[in-house]
């Protein structure tokens, strides 16, 4: 059987065809800008021969329906979806459950409605999944979809970890606490570790720090997540490509009062404004590398303010955690970034914490590894995340518990 992921946003779909016999990846892409004048189309399938091909066209798609019909084509076209009910599932990507969902869950009308409560938590989030929800049930009428949510690996977190010290009311009524995100990639990467480390996850403690674009922290007590750095929305916590994470909520008050923004020109500046971009003026932590080494004074201040925010969040969640196993690093910088790695590392050696420098930078090496030394009692680790397999495996097993 196959299974489809799909990553619907407002404007964007990105897809990956599984074949869960052995979890190949059949093909993958995305449709993007749908509904502007010119939208984009890329399809990646590995053909009968097992070479990897691509398409790629710039062209119009009015819809996200005109957009999955394109898909359907090309996946006919090359026969790796000759009829829709070869698909045992189709898994959604949702970055918003709220406090609804600690799991996937197969999605029906009720399932529907949640995820459009909490559209005003995910404002740019849950309105493009619920439109990808429906033109998918009406594309695939029989076939089962499964909404996995970035939230709800972190509803195990305990009230004092999610509770903000706020008034009440503001929780029992509005729901405003932390939820965190990223939880598909925290769980899978904590899994990944615990093969690693020989045991079951439940028998293990991990700090696991997704960084990418968005980034997040996450503590892991007996494969549980305890704690989270992100918060009521993905604003919250590390320094990220356009995001500030932490700040004084003063901040807020006095650009609005003594600045004379509005709500929306402060949620642009701390989303898009801010974080690396914010600091150095652009985000791509390679570009920010070479310059802080040739020099730039700008760069620099943007990475030691990264790294400086991941050490206080691994002393954090150190304490909170008392015992760790593993120190884990996902995402486009965490499986990258050798000087980030480095950086947040050096000095937590009597955490503990104490990094083979040759593994760190060997560049031969990829995939997930161990860039300590064997005599550091925490073992650190790179771990390539997938969110995409997470998605399509927890799918498959919604549907299977279903039955
Ligand atoms: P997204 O959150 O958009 O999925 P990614 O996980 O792809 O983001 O991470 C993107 C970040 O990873 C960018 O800052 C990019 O510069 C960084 N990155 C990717 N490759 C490297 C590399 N070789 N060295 C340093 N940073 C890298």
């Amino acid at each position: 059987m196959k299974v489809l992921v799909l990553n619907t946003g407002s404007s964007s779909i990105k897809y990956q065809l599984f074949l869960s016999d052995n979890w190949h990846v059949l093909a993958h892409g995305m449709l993007a800008r749908i509904g502007e004048t010119e939208s984009e189309l890329k399809f990646n399938w590995t053909d009968a021969s097992g070479a990897s091909q691509s398409r790629h066209a710039q062209l119009s798609i009015p819809t996200h329906q005109a957009g999955l019909d394109l898909l359907i084509a090309d996946l006919r076209e090359h026969e790796l979806l000759t009829d829709v009910n070869e698909l045992a599932a189709i898994g959604h990507r949702v970055v918003h459950g709220g406090a609804y969902f600690n799991r996937p869950v197969v999605i029906d009308d009720a399932v529907i409605a949640a995820i459009e409560q909490m559209v005003a938590l995910a404002p740019l989030h849950n309105p493009g999944h619920l439109v990808g929800i429906r033109v998918a049930q009406h594309l695939f009428p029989t076939v089962p979809a499964v909404a996995v949510f970035d939230t709800a690996f972190h509803q195990t977190m305990l009230p004092i970890a999610y509770r903000y010290a706020i008034p009440e009311f503001l929780y029992t009524e509005h729901q405003i606490r932390r939820y965190g995100f990223h939880g598909t990639s925290h769980h899978y990467v904590a899994k990944c570790a615990a093969l690693m480390l020989g045991k079951p996850l439940a028998q293990c403690n991990l700090i696991t720090l997704h960084l990418g674009n968005g980034a997040s922290a996450c503590a892991i007590q007996g494969g549980q997540c305890i704690d989270t750095s992100m918060g009521l929305t993905p604003l919250e916590g590390l320094v990220m490509g356009t995001r500030s994470g932490d700040l004084d909520p003063a901040v807020v008050i006095y650009l609005m009062k003594n600045i004379g923004l509005d709500a929306t020109a402060v949620d642009q500046m701390l989303n898009r404004q801010s974080g690396l971009l914010g600091i150095c003026g652009v985000n791509d932590m390679r570009e920010i590398e070479s310059r802080a080494a040739a020099g730039d004074a700008q760069a620099e201040l943007a990475i030691g303010m990264t790294t400086h925010r991941l050490k206080k969040y691994i002393g954090a969640y150190y304490a909170e955690l008392e015992q760790v196993d593993a120190l884990v690093f996902t995402g486009g910088i965490g499986e990258n970034a050798t000087g980030i790695r480095h950086r947040t590392c050096a000095g937590l050696e009597n955490l503990g914490i104490i990094l083979d420098d040759a593994a760190n930078t060997a560049r031969e090496l990829n995939g997930a590894r161990c860039i300590s030394t064997a005599a550091s009692p925490v073992q650190v680790l790179v771990i390539p995340t997938n969110e995409e397999l997470e998605i399509a495996q927890q799918a498959l097993a919604a549907v299977s518990i279903n039955v």
